[in-house]
């Protein structure tokens, strides 16, 4: 990348926003883990999973992105956010899934193998999703979570990361719908 690029390059990552209900109770649950655990909350308009960290792009790495979300033919799918969780290593405070739906895995693998085909370098950590509630925070025992929140996946984005100070912490680039598992060929564990 030459130094004119690499100057203009922007933060971007694929991941799944809540529709409006899960919102409203991992909002809940983010007040809720900051009392327990300290640290700062997620903002509520920045809660979010994410699928693929992708990093700074160029232009045109940007325009190859927006490419690949719209080949994507993924499956909607329903997450069991069931669990809570404490990394030390960057006291990041979380929620997430005991078992990750087949059709995550498949949007995960799909996404992945693209990207790859196109020459972007990822992440070689093991995918774990989630959905960050508090960072600096300092968990001891965590709750558990007595109901699990259900969240209907139907769309995926490409989401900006803002440079900061600036109003918004993301953007949302384009978004593509995940198809319903009616259609049985698609995705048949959903
Ligand atoms: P900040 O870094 O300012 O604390 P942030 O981590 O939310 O905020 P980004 O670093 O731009 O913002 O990350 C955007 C999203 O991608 C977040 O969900 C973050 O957890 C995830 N992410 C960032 N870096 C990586 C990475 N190397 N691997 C996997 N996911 C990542
Ligand atoms: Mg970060």
């Amino acid at each position: 990348m030459t130094e004119s690029a690499r100057l203009h390059t922007r933060r971007v990552f694929f991941a799944l926003w809540p529709p409006s209900e899960v919102l409203e109770t991992l909002d809940a649950l983010a007040d809720r883990i900051a009392k327990i655990c300290g640290g700062r909350r997620t903002r509520r308009e920045s809660l979010h999973m994410t699928l693929v960290f992708v990093g700074a792009v160029t232009q045109e790495q940007l325009d190859r992105l927006l490419a690949i979300g719209g080949l994507i033919q993924g499956g909607a799918f329903a997450m069991n956010i069931d669990r809570l969780g404490y990394w030390p290593h960057n006291r990041i405070a979380w929620a997430g899934c005991s078992e990750m739906p087949s059709c995550q895995r498949r949007l995960y693998d799909s996404l992945s193998a693209n990207l790859h085909g196109q020459g972007f370098q990822l992440e070689k950590r093991p995918f774990v999703p989630h959905i960050t509630l508090a960072r600096k925070a300092r968990c001891g025992d965590l709750p558990i979570l007595e109901q699990p929140i259900r969240w209907s996946a139907a769309e995926f984005a490409l989401v900006e990361s803002l440079p900061q100070p600036a109003e918004r912490q993301y953007l949302s680039l384009a978004s593509w719908p995940l198809r319903t598992a009616v259609d049985k060929k698609i995705c048949k564990e959903c």
